[in-house]
């Protein structure tokens, strides 16, 4: 799936009739779940006969103004969030299980529509919503080019409302896949505080220098809007300034790291990172945290993404003792946080204390590497070649008929 990006641009009586269509969408949602809550809806397949319901429930003429399919995708994001609560469950994950909220009003929000209630125009210039809102044609602001695709390969259009306008997003049907050539080179990446990773090479890349400047900005404008009054003209402008250097800030950012993780991909044939929960992430209330944090959490997103687009595969492993455990010899050596630099007593291995870590990292993921994906193509062929010197030993009759097959 390639998601494609461009800003709509219409009058402010059209933007009134997205935004209608965004708060249908998110009632839609939150009525599936209150459904789900009174014991109305057990399954994905009722969630989709509820958007029926809501339609033709004269109290909600709103509900009928919405495209059928776009009811439908509401309810498929209410139904998906009470899956992901089932599942949680079932895997007896410690702490929240992330039972479903109700969607409160938000700026940044979108509606989400299938394959119709829109309409692209010849050149594909222009964007024009055909459902009960009329919210009508919207010249597209962007750099990519729809022509290259198919009508048909566009699964879904989503409007996004944000702090600076409105936008469409095209979900196209197309898998992206890049030749690869083999680098020979394996790589763990660790995460710290110091530099964004330190990898098992030793070579280090720094946070970069906007993060800190933004962070600044960002802080200046969090003050100003706290000095404002509730409910003042001047709190709703400072909130949308607030709001907007928010998105300048994640944009630079996302740019910043989709580069970097490209080209980790495409100079490494397996990536190894640490499994980070995202839950512990977002709990810190320390500003400069949080960025890094964040940033960690796009670039893990892109590594995989690009990792499908290049053959690469990118492991996730178990972050515990990754800093404590000797790289060398497999001992645990306990250090705090201010030390810099892993000294092993039993072994005599001195590293950095990151790179040390991402050795580690390294390691375990080839070896969860080697027990799962490994195991399973062995057991498919039937054929073990470790066994090989036992079973030769044993009988001449496969001996003969191994050496017949090389
Ligand atoms: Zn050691």
């Amino acid at each position: 799936m390639l998601v494609y990006e461009s800003k709509l641009e219409g009058t402010l009586y059209q933007y009134e009739k997205l935004n209608q269509a965004i708060r249908t969408g998110r009632f839609v949602r939150n009525s599936v779940i209150r459904a789900w809550i009174d014991g109305q809806v057990k399954s994905r397949n009722d969630a989709y006969k509820y958007c029926k319901i809501l339609a033709d429930n004269p109290n909600f003429p709103w509900a009928k103004q919405l495209n059928s399919m776009a009811r439908q995708a509401h309810a498929e994001r209410a139904w998906a969030s009470v899956e992901r609560f089932y599942r949680n469950c079932k895997a007896k994950i410690s702490g929240k299980k992330g039972f479903p909220k109700f969607r409160k009003y938000q700026v940044r929000a979108s509606v989400e529509y299938k394959t119709s209630g829109w309409k692209l125009s010849e050149d594909r210039r222009y964007l024009n919503f055909t459902d009960g809102f009329k919210a009508g044609t919207f010249k597209l602001w962007g750099n990519r080019d729809l022509h290259f695709y198919q009508l048909d390969q566009i699964k879904r259009v989503r409007v996004v409302r944000r702090h600076d306008g409105y936008y469409a997003q095209f979900l196209i049907n197309h898998s992206r896949e890049v030749n690869k050539e083999l680098t020979g080179r394996q790589v763990g990446l660790d995460v710290g505080l110091n530099h964004f990773y330190t990898d098992n090479f030793g070579e280090k890349v720094d946070n970069p220098r906007f993060l800190r400047r933004d962070e600044r900005k960002i802080k200046r404008l969090q003050r100003r809007l706290s000095k404002t009054q509730k409910g003042s003209k001047n709190r709703s402008r400072a909130r949308n300034k607030l709001g907007r250097a928010h998105l300048k800030v994640s944009r630079r950012r996302n740019d910043w790291v989709c580069k970097l993780a490209q080209r980790v991909i495409q100079s490494n044939d397996l990536v190894a990172i640490e499994n980070l929960r995202v839950g512990n992430m977002v709990k810190n209330h320390c500003l400069a945290k949080s960025i890094s944090d964040a940033a960690w959490y796009r670039f893990r997103e892109w590594l995989e993404y690009f990792g499908v687009v290049y053959g690469v595969p990118v492991i996730a492993v178990n972050p515990v003792y990754t800093s404590q455990n000797c790289s060398h010899c497999g001992e645990k050596v306990v250090k705090t946080l201010s030390t810099r630099t892993h000294r092993c007593p039993h072994c005599g291995y001195v590293a950095d204390r990151d790179e040390n870590a991402a050795r580690n990292i390294l390691k375990s993921a080839l070896k969860a590497w080697s027990t799962t994906v490994g195991r399973t193509e062995c057991e498919v062929s039937g054929e073990i070649p470790l066994c090989l010197n036992l079973e030769t030993d044993r009988s001449k009759g496969t001996q003969g008929k191994r050496k017949s097959r090389q």
